[in-house]
């Protein structure tokens, strides 16, 4: 399964560094398709890749990836255990946002990555991945406030390099990730007793809210 599940990353992967579907590419050095643990059972979404991301082909390197590895280790998590990717694949010009036709352009990748690695937490960087899951929310008021369907918790957080801009957020941010193990069991047990399993809903409509 394991096994299969990299496979299966690795051609979707292959598939996303000749992607011509939006202007994205033309300026990117290199594609950041996402990397980790095939398997992983905490998935983190951020928004699109930064300078040094767009040159090494990995997902959060460079600050913002160091602090991301640093409130990983809080909870006793490595890269290794996780995966990481972004709602698009290449990086913006200058880091503008993502443009609406480059995330809905770049959605079939994610929705695939997600499907195959079917984490037990989703949890998103920033406000790009945060509005696939919470379409009017509002990231001060959500943030580390979990949203349950029947198979999976969906998580928002501040994005890392947000936090290292506006250092008042940092003790929210730690917080919330001390939280995150929580949430993973309560979707662990709220899987072991379901009787028959049911379709993951990516992005459809939330049928619960547990605010613990
Ligand atoms: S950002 Fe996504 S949709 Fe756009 S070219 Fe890259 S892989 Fe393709």
């Amino acid at each position: 399964m394991g096994k299969d599940n990299a496979a299966t990353l690795a051609k979707i992967a292959q598939e996303i560094q000749v992607c011509r579907l939006c202007r994205l590419y033309q300026s990117a050095t290199k594609a950041v398709p996402g990397a980790g643990n095939p398997k992983a059972e905490l998935l983190f979404i951020g928004e699109g890749p930064g300078f040094y991301e767009d040159k090494s082909g990995l997902p959060f390197v460079g600050q913002s990836g160091k602090y991301l590895e640093q409130l990983l280790a809080m909870i006793g998590l490595t890269r290794d255990d996780v995966f990481i990717t972004n709602v698009v694949k290449h990086r913006p010009p200058e880091n503008r946002d993502p443009l609406p036709d480059e995330i809905a352009a770049c959605k079939n990748y994610l929705d695939r990555q997600i499907e195959i690695i079917d984490p037990l937490v989703i949890a998103t960087l920033g406000r790009h991945s945060m509005s696939r899951y919470f379409p009017n929310g509002k990231i001060t008021k959500i943030h580390g406030v979990p949203k349950y369907d029947e198979y999976r918790a969906y998580y928002p957080l501040f994005h890392p390099a947000a936090v290292l801009r506006n250092p008042s957020w940092q003790q929210d941010m730690e917080q919330d990730f001390r939280r995150l193990p929580e949430v993973l069991e309560k979707v662990r047990e709220m899987r072991a007793t379901r009787k028959s399993p049911s379709t993951p809903a990516d992005d459809g409509p939330l049928t619960q809210l547990s605010l613990f």
